[in-house]
Order: structure tokens, then C-alpha cells, then sequence
């Protein structure tokens, strides 16, 4: 995968509200991008898209308790945005605790939003592996490539492990 796909999703992390790890994901398809996003936190009180100031799952270990900050995370989002604008209520549901079914995906999304996703690959910066929620989204979506970003996903991994946090 190219280099330049992970610099345009490392610019999109930037635009993360959660405290703990920016990611960034951007969807390509012959050679050409068709969606990107970040992850988007909700702690208690805010919706997503809302800045954060504090989050409860700052020390957590990766993949657990996720129904404190309510993530919706950069690969789903990246999804989601094939569609741009859609309400928060319309986010919520996939946010990471929720886990939504495989029938909640494809209801998300159009005939022709998943023919254009269908056999894309999914290239993420700013962490090394993908959650089950993730990859069930993505799979059920036709999207079975995800790319790591070797340099921010080591990164977030030598921090992770360095606080006890895998
Ligand atoms: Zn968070
Ligand atoms: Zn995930």
C-alpha cells in the first residue's frame, strides 16, 4: 500500500477526539479514495464529534471497557462516511460497546454504498491491530484488507505496553 494513503489517513487522525490514541483510516479502492475518518470518543454526557476533556478510558488495556468513552472507531467511521453527514444518533449505534449486528451494518448502508466498498482496502494509522467490531463492520461490508501503518502502530504498541496497557 502506498505511503501516501497513510500520510492523507495520519492527517485525518488529527481530527480524533479521543485522549488515549488518534487514528486515522482512510478506504481505497484502485488506487482511489473513497472515504475517511478518525475515531470520535463520547464519554457520559457528550455525543460524538463533541470535544473531549477526560477520558475515563485513558489506563484502560486495549480493546476493554469501551462503554466509558462509547468510540466509534476510525475503521467504522471510515464506513460510515461513504455517507457524509449522517445524524449522531445514526453513529451512535456503532459505537464499540454496542457491538451492532451484521444485519444493523448492511441496513446502515445502500446497495450501491456497499457495491463501492465491496473489495476496498482499509488503511489505519495510530494503532497496530483491529477490535472484533471493527472487523465484523468491515467484513460485512466487503472490506477484508485492513493495513497497518508500521510506524504509529508501534508506536501506540511500545506505549501500550510500556503502561500495562495490553
Ligand atoms: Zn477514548
Ligand atoms: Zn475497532
Amino acid at each position: 500500500m502506498s505511503k501516501r494513503f497513510f500520510e492523507i489517513a495520519s492527517r485525518f487522525s488529527k481530527h480524533s477526539t479521543c485522549l488515549k490514541t488518534k487514528t486515522g483510516a482512510i478506504i481505497v479502492k484502485n488506487n482511489e479514495i473513497l472515504s475517511t475518518g478518525c475515531n470520535l470518543c463520547a464519554p457520559l454526557g457528550l455525543s460524538h464529534g463533541e470535544s473531549v476533556s477526560v477520558c475515563p478510558r485513558i489506563t484502560v488495556k486495549t480493546g476493554t471497557n469501551y462503554e466509558l468513552c462509547q468510540p466509534l472507531h476510525a475503521e467504522v467511521m471510515a464506513c460510515l462516511n461513504i455517507r457524509p453527514n449522517r445524524k449522531p444518533e445514526e453513529l451512535a449505534v456503532f459505537a464499540s460497546h454496542l457491538r451492532p449486528s451484521k444485519d444493523e451494518v448492511l441496513q446502515a448502508f445502500t446497495k450501491e454504498e456497499r457495491a463501492t466498498l465491496a473489495g476496498a482496502t482499509l488503511c489505519l494509522v495510530g494503532h497496530y491491530w483491529a477490535c472484533d467490531g471493527c472487523r465484523l463492520v468491515t467484513e460485512t461490508l466487503g472490506i477484508s484488507n485492513i493495513q497497518f501503518d508500521k510506524i504509529t502502530g508501534m508506536a501506540t504498541e511500545t506505549r501500550y505496553q510500556k503502561n500495562n496497557m495490553t
